[in-house]
């Protein structure tokens, strides 16, 4: 299971947005967007100006980054958004927060996708209380996820738990029970909850070309 392991904090720069991949660090003065807030190297405060494949490239590699997918991976659920009925960057984005990761991520046992993954690689997680180490898992509604019993005594874990609503907002699909370190997918998650700037058509050019 190959995933990028290279500087996270470059990525932001290089797609102009914050990803928010550093967790608690994104809302510091240390965010290395803020203070450099033009694309990595040499050139990079030279203007540049996208071409339409640049625009639809720069947002589907921006969406690749944020969920921690690498290109074929990313390309296989576009074709299963494709060959699902509805909107298919919609069905794109549904899939991709259905990976179970995400959900770690926002349930707010973690405080990164990034580290929601290796929480789930190392085994700490339960999918209806069985073991699943696999991050691209992909939940259903209803499914109950929690951390086991054992691990609940890591200080990370125990931290995002404590912290978990200033981190996750909103959520209506979602919904967590600090007490048991349990959460529970209620619903699918729509377009609206997605709540990150994405301009998922841009993404379905971009493959339709
Ligand atoms: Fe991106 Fe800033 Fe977070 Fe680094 S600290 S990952 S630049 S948002």
């Amino acid at each position: 299971m190959a995933r990028y392991i290279g500087p996270v904090c470059k990525l932001c720069r290089r797609e102009a947005a914050k990803l928010f991949l550093k967790g608690d660090r994104c809302h510091t003065e240390k965010c290395a967007f803020d203070r450099r807030p033009y694309p990595p190297g040499q050139h990079g405060q030279a203007r540049v100006k996208f071409s339409e494949y640049g625009l639809r490239l720069r947002e589907k590699q921006k969406v690749r980054n944020i969920y921690g997918v690498l290109e074929k991976q990313f390309r296989n659920y576009f074709a299963t958004a494709d060959h699902t009925k509805g909107v298919t960057g919609e069905n794109l984005l549904s899939l991709l927060e259905r990976r179970l990761d995400n959900v770690v991520y926002r349930i707010g046992f973690a405080a990164t996708r990034n580290e929601a993954r290796q929480i789930v690689l190392h085994c700490h997680v339960l999918v209806n209380g069985k073991r699943v180490n696999i991050p691209s898992y992909l939940v259903k509604a209803g499914d109950r996820i929690s951390i086991r019993e054992k691990s609940r005594e890591i200080a990370r874990i125990k931290d995002s738990v404590a912290n978990a609503e200033s981190r996750r907002g909103n959520l209506s699909w979602v919904e967590l029970d600090k007490a048991n370190f349990t959460g529970t997918v209620k619903t699918l998650p729509v377009r609206e909850e997605v709540g990150l700037d994405i301009k998922e058509q841009l993404i379905v050019e971009f493959y339709s070309r």
